[in-house]
């Protein structure tokens, strides 16, 4: 027994080291770009939230501190603010939670592939976080999609480009300001009535918040998580 303890505790103290990962959830809206889409039922801020807040508690369960950008459902927090929140905390990821108001179904990951500017002449990000994020996002999205094949359609990794702003400043103000690797998940197209079905049913919230704590994992803390795989 005295043995085995000599082996074991070095070794807890070493994912103790590998485990100290901070992740920043910024639950989308309401922002400059507004409140966010609407359903029948749901909301896109009231969904995002409970996204959020089971996805912090799923984190934080397997050792990872975690961020938020906002302290109430309905505060509001300038796209800005909420990149700059999670460059004050140096969060390995900064992941944004929305849900789509288009045609079709399904989820989608965007993060930026390019340097940005705003109206107002920043421009960013940087280099370093470009290729940082390049391999988070490859990473998360091919977890997240696995994880959720079969319940949600997935529409692929995305540039910013392909959303509305990011096609004007050519990536989201969010990613522009952001100084730690970022990606934004379009959860569902809320729009559409069995999207809506499955983000508020609580089986459906389960499952994207175990599909995004699988991935996020696998980006802030991989060699931890196939230890685990192992175990
Ligand atoms: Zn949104």
């Amino acid at each position: 027994m005295r043995v085995k303890l000599k082996f074991v505790l070095p070794c807890l103290f070493l994912v103790q080291m590998a485990t100290a990962q901070t992740v920043c959830i910024d639950a989308g809206h309401p922002s400059e770009v507004g409140t966010g889409t609407k359903g029948k039922v749901y909301t896109e801020v009231s969904l995002a939230w409970k996204i959020a807040k089971g996805l912090q508690k799923a984190l934080e369960a397997e050792g990872v501190t975690v961020v938020l950008t906002k302290s109430e459902e309905l505060e509001k927090v300038l796209n800005r603010r909420r990149a700059e929140i999670a460059n004050d905390a140096k969060a390995d990821l900064l992941i944004r939670l929305h849900c789509d108001a288009a045609s079709g179904t399904g989820f989608a990951v965007y993060y930026p592939d390019r340097t940005g500017t705003t109206k107002d002449g920043i421009t960013g990000p940087g280099k370093d976080v470009l290729e940082k994020t390049a391999v988070a996002a490859k990473k998360f999205h091919a977890i997240y999609a696995a994880a959720l094949k079969g319940a949600q359609k997935d529409n692929g990794l995305k540039s910013d480009l392909k959303t509305a702003i990011g096609a004007k400043q050519g990536a989201l103000t969010g990613s522009i300001f952001s100084k730690v690797p970022v990606l934004l998940v379009e959860m569902c197209v809320l729009t559409n009535p069995a999207d809506e079905a499955f983000i508020g049913s609580a089986e459906g919230q389960q499952k994207i918040i175990s599909a995004m704590t699988k991935a996020t994992l696998a980006v802030v803390k991989p060699a931890t998580a196939s230890e685990k795989a192992r175990l």
